[in-house]
């Protein structure tokens, strides 16, 4: 029965669980794809690398998140947009309204 030791990505420094006679080998890690080896973490680093996060290098774990990342920003900018072009339009609309009656109560005038 093999034993899983807990070790991190040396790229990303996310965790990696492997059974203990793979330790040692070379692998692609499974958050990043880059090579990593398989060694047993100390406690201490492995509380510090959560699967999710990556405190140590901030720039290799962007490197796999920043698609779902940057198309929610992309959605969230096309409703930024959205919701300008609505509010020009509204203004326009409004400001539009403002002349006709503007125009009708010259209209009325004598
Ligand atoms: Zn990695």
């Amino acid at each position: 029965m093999a034993t899983n030791l807990i070790g991190v990505c040396q790229a990303c420094g996310r965790r990696l669980e492997f059974s203990v006679e793979h330790s040692g080998q070379s692998i692609s890690c499974p958050h990043c794809g880059r090579p990593t080896r398989l060694k047993p973490a100390p406690p201490e680093l492995i509380e510090a690398a959560p699967p999710d996060v990556a405190p140590s290098q901030p720039l290799a774990a962007s490197e796999t998140e920043p698609e779902p990342d940057a198309t929610q920003r992309r959605l969230q900018r096309s409703y930024l947009k959205l919701a300008i072009v609505t509010v020009i339009l509204l203004a326009l609309l409004i400001g539009l309204v403002q002349v006709a009656e503007w125009l009708r109560n010259q209209a009325h005038q004598p």
